[in-house]
């Protein structure tokens, strides 16, 4: 009787989950997202998440780092045009050399990521490729997948029984339940690329950054950063494939986006 009636909710479940599935597209990319949030959800959540973050994490008191985030940060920001976004940039204080972001705008980067980086060309590098993640809502994304996920899970286990949702839950794990997935990590490179490229900053300063990272996962320190990342060879491969592409947007950057200075 209860398994039953499970079964007959389902289709309405599933039919709720359609019917707020909102059809989303990543600007530059055009890529299409699956996503059940609406975008002022993304502002929501972040802002949720981020208070928590802040409330475990300590911040770094380094005046030249949190200027130089600051100042990246703005030019970043201003190129990813969103403005009801509550952009925010903090250096939090940690021995390991890496960056996150949440939806909504928020952006950290840990104060040993700025012994890497050797200018704000660089630097732009790693806020460009969180402030994409946020632009191109890859944490709802990945949110929402998660959803869909379980409801295929229901699914799968009234048709088939509970044997065939272990195989079913196994396969996509390792598809779906990555801290993002491969496509997003890819596609934030691409997005951070051309939003460096638009803000004044020379793309190529992306290569010799990535390169760096490549050298020293090379040496063994297994960094985090790296270890939710994509491989070091394939990354720098795609970048200097879209090197043309972020370069046209950095030779129109002064005129057309208004910001008259480069940036190095
Ligand atoms: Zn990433």
């Amino acid at each position: 009787m209860a398994k039953r009636s499970k079964l007959l909710m389902l289709p309405g479940a599933l039919a709720v989950v359609f019917l707020f599935a909102g059809c989303a597209s990543v600007p530059y990319t055009g890529r299409s997202q699956m996503i059940f949030y609406s975008e002022s959800s993304d502002i929501e959540l972040g802002a949720e998440a981020w208070k928590e973050t802040l409330a475990k994490e300590k911040k770094s008191t380094d005046s030249t780092s949190i200027q130089a985030l600051n100042r990246v940060g703005a030019h970043l920001a201003a190129a990813a045009n969103r403005p009801d976004y509550q952009w925010e940039f903090v250096v939090l204080e940690s021995t390991e050399p890496n960056a996150f972001a949440l939806p909504g705008g928020k952006v950290a980067v840990y104060s040993a990521l700025f012994t890497l980086v050797d200018n704000d060309a660089e630097l732009a590098t790693v806020v460009g490729h969180e402030v994409s993640h946020a632009l191109a809502r890859h944490g709802v994304e990945r949110m929402s997948q998660n959803i869909f996920r379980n409801c295929g899970g229901i699914l799968v286990e009234q048709l088939f029984g509970s044997q065939w949702n272990e195989v079913y839950n196994g396969g996509t794990d390792l598809i779906a339940m990555l801290p993002y997935s491969r496509t997003q990590e890819y596609e934030a490179d691409h997005l951070g690329l051309i939003l460096m490229a638009r803000a004044g900053y020379d793309p190529a300063a992306a290569l010799t950054f990535w390169e760096k990272f490549r050298k020293l996962s090379q040496t063994g320190t297994v960094l985090e950063f790296l270890s939710t990342h994509p491989d070091g060879d394939k990354r720098l491969e795609e970048l200097k494939k879209q090197l043309p592409e972020a370069q046209k947007y950095y030779d129109e950057a002064p005129e057309k986006y208004g910001n008259g200075n480069r940036y190095r």
